[in-house]
């Protein structure tokens, strides 16, 4: 498994990284024994970046992912979250950071994690990230609690924002770049680029609408997108290769984002996403995917307030932000 520096950082990340929210049964109901099985599959085959947060599972996911980790804690690089704890329950006030990172700490069973975002901003006023909850992981950073900070949501432009006025060492972005999205380049690459801040691109998969189970029933992409995801599983088919593996390769050719994060709990997953490191889709294929994709390329969904949308208030959802 290929590492690759996160930023400024210096951290030595694995191109693939586990993303642990469905450890905490945030896709469907998985195997917590298979679920420690697959993170020490991933450890062993060379994955070190682990993400998680508080939010997945309600703490289970945290939960699940301490005890597994239990024992081989110093062999990954551990990233958990802050400031969202239910769907509609957000509290990034410096009271709430400070206990939030010592109940993380303890669910995960560790006594630092090397980054600790600030999860989904775009859910709050802008001016409290800036001024409250970055100045307070700040501190926190300085207790030793947690080593590199960063900030995490799908409206892009509010990230850049706030990170122009509080520097942050990282961005996670999701559902963004892949098979049907690419306005990330247009929003964010270059200023992370710039300013040499990590970047980590989340939900290669579209959150489980690039896979052939299809999404989840929650998921927020319009029956469009969930159409021409459905053409796109069938035309790599119909070429002998799985969709998962062409969406992975695909992601992991992005020239800045050092890390792919793909949610995963059971060892197939594990075994087939580092397969797709070999993955080597032909250029046809990939051309049919982008015709395929171009209808619907780049519809978002709202998310947080209105104001903190990319494209301003008021504007249709389902409006395409750039070609793909
Ligand atoms: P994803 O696109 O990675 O899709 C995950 C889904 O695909 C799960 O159902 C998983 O079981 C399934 N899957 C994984 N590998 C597969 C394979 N080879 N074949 C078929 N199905 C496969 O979406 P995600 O899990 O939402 O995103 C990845 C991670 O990124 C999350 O777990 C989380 O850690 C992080 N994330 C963070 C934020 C945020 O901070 N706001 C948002 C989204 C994701």
């Amino acid at each position: 498994m290929q590492q690759k520096v996160l930023g400024a950082t210096g951290l030595m990340v694995s191109e693939i990284g586990f993303g642990a929210s469905p450890l905490g049964d945030e896709f469907r109901k998985t195997d917590p024994a298979e679920g420690v099985r697959a993170v020490h599959a991933a450890i062993d085959r060379g994955i070190n970046f682990f993400d998680v947060s508080p939010y997945y599972g309600r703490k289970l996911a945290e939960e699940r992912l301490g005890i597994a980790l239990e024992g081989r804690r110093n062999k990954v690089v551990l990233a958990t979250k802050c400031g969202r704890y239910d769907t509609s329950l957000f509290d990034f006030s410096a009271a709430r950071l400070r206990a939030s990172i010592d109940e993380s700490l303890s669910r995960l069973r560790t006594d630092y994690v090397d980054l600790w975002q600030a999860h989904d901003v775009e859910f709050v006023d802008a001016r409290q990230i800036v001024d409250e909850a970055i100045p307070a992981m700040r501190e926190i950073q300085k207790q030793g609690k947690v080593r590199f900070i960063g900030i995490t949501g799908l409206q892009l432009k509010m990230l850049r924002s706030i990170a122009d006025q509080a520097p942050v060492d990282t961005f996670l972005s999701y559902c963004r770049y892949n098979l049907l999205m690419n306005d990330l380049d247009h929003l964010l690459t270059g200023f992370a680029k710039q300013r040499n801040i990590g970047l980590i691109n989340a939900s290669p998969l579209h959150m489980g609408l690039l896979t052939e189970s299809g999404p989840p029933a929650w998921h927020p992409a319009s029956p469009e997108v969930v159409d021409a995801s459905r053409t796109i599983v069938k035309a790599c088919e119909a070429r002998g290769y799985k969709v998962g593996d062409v969406a992975l390769r695909f992601c992991l050719d992005h020239p800045y984002a050092a890390i792919t994060l793909v949610g995963m709990s059971t060892v197939q997953h594990v075994e087939r996403n580092i397969a797709a490191v070999e993955c080597r889709p032909p250029a046809e294929l990939i051309a049919e995917i982008r015709q395929l994709a171009a209808p619907v390329a780049n519809r978002w969904w709202p998310t947080g307030r209105e104001e903190n949308w990319d494209y301003g208030a008021g504007c249709d959802p389902g409006f395409a932000s750039h070609a793909i």
